[in-house]
């Protein structure tokens, strides 16, 4: 890893701290408890919870709501078959779908 790379990912950090900071003040009860739970059981995940929350992105919203959707576990959201569901063509991690096992789709 270069400095470059380093430095660019030291930034990020930094960035996610401020959004923490930031937007954590105005979350309601619900939000504060739903953010438990993903920082608990999908840590990765509780920046993109922060900026639906604060309404910072749409494409955030989609993506915690799918998270939300299959109880925290983000491997789930790429293999969502409910093409029913409004948000399933928006649905966050479809390109991890390619190089995936796609038997739950052949068995529709
Ligand atoms: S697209 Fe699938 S994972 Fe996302 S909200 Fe709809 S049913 Fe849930």
């Amino acid at each position: 890893m270069d400095k470059e790379q380093i430095a660019k990912m030291q930034a990020g950090r930094r960035a996610n701290h401020a959004l923490n900071g930031k937007y954590a003040i105005d979350l309601t009860v619900d939000q504060k408890e739903t953010l438990e739970r993903v920082r608990m059981y999908c840590p990765s995940a509780v920046n993109v919870f922060l900026k639906a929350f604060s309404k910072r992105s749409m494409a955030a919203a989609v993506k915690a709501k799918c998270i939300e959707c299959t109880n925290l576990q983000k491997a789930e959201v790429t293999r969502c078959t409910i093409s029913g569901c409004p948000l399933w063509r928006y649905r966050p991690y479809q390109r991890d779908a390619v190089g995936v096992d796609k038997t739950d789709e052949n068995d529709i």
